[in-house]
């Protein structure tokens, strides 16, 4: 079967959708995305995608291209296009393509529409969090708005390296004062020997993931304690529990942070519920 990819209005095949070589996303990372997780044939979150997507338009002064709901259209045929019941959907709006100069382009220069989507099996995705993942902490060398979306991704794509080269699957970024502040693609998260969950509060130093709000209500009806602090990486060592969210992981138990053993260096319980239950709580619109 062809991939179907949605590239400025066409749906083309993968070997032939192409941007053009002045876009500002190549060469400025002059652009945002989104990341939807694609589960049963459902798009789980689809409303609190849309509206960090606007938000990061918004603040990059980025035209919005079309309505979410035309927006949610696409992401939708692409999802049925490439047969996708598991997996993700890719969504990126740059600037447009104008001939290279760092002020924005005229309101004539279209922003360009991206979208992708691709299967993941959810028994291989479920399979993983049954072990658990390894994280290597590296310092946080990003810009100081991570609060947005963007395709700016270099630091993320060294420090996931490194975490590779050194046997984990994520990296934690950890700030001047010692403090993580999140994952290279995911939010991070720790359970302290009291029982407590402890997450980085938002601000401009991490993304909103959307895992992250959901997770907030499960943990919400739970009744379940929740303290919103930056924690030390040394905290994290100490912990009971680790875990990440993101929406491709939900949510994913860490057993391991810089080659340390978390607790007992297995899946603990409390991630293991709320990655059960995160579903229940997710809005899930058809896709
Ligand atoms: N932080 C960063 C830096 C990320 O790239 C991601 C994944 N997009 C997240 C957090 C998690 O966000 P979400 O739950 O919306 O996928």
């Amino acid at each position: 079967m062809t991939r179907i990819v949605y590239v400025n209005g066409r749906y083309v095949p993968y070997a032939d959708a192409a941007v053009h070589v002045e876009d500002r996303g190549f060469q400025f990372a002059d652009a945002i995305y989104e990341v939807c997780e694609v589960r049963d044939g459902s798009l789980i979150d689809e409303a609190r995608h849309m509206a960090r997507l606007e938000r990061s338009l918004a603040e990059l002064q980025i035209r919005r291209p079309m309505t979410a709901a035309a927006l949610g259209h696409v992401m939708r045929q692409v999802i049925r296009r490439n047969r996708v019941r598991d997996g993700l959907v890719y969504l990126q709006v740059s600037r447009g393509a104008a001939p290279r100069d760092f002020s924005f382009p005229g309101p004539d220069v279209p922003p360009t529409v991206v979208c992708l989507a691709q299967s993941i099996s959810a028994a291989h995705r479920d399979l993983k969090a049954l072990s658990g993942i390894a994280v290597k902490s590296m310092p946080d060398i990003r810009w100081q708005r991570r609060d947005i979306k963007t395709v700016m991704l270099l630091p993320a794509c060294l420090a996931k390296e490194a975490a590779r080269k050194d046997g984990a699957r994520e990296a934690w970024f950890v700030d001047a004062e010692g403090f993580v502040t999140e994952g290279a693609s995911s939010n991070a998260w720790i359970i302290d020997q009291g029982g407590a969950v402890i997450t980085r509060q938002l601000g401009l130093d991490i993304l909103p993931g959307v895992t992250r709000a959901t997770l907030l209500d499960v943990l919400a009806e739970e009744k379940m304690q929740l303290i919103e602090r930056p924690f030390l990486l040394s905290e994290a060592y100490a912990a009971r529990e680790a875990f990440i969210t993101s929406a491709t992981q939900t949510v994913m138990p860490v057993v391991r942070i810089d080659g340390r053993p978390v607790g007992d260096g297995r899946p603990g319980p409390v991630a293991a519920k709320l990655r059960q239950k995160f579903h229940h709580f997710a809005a899930i619109s058809s896709a």
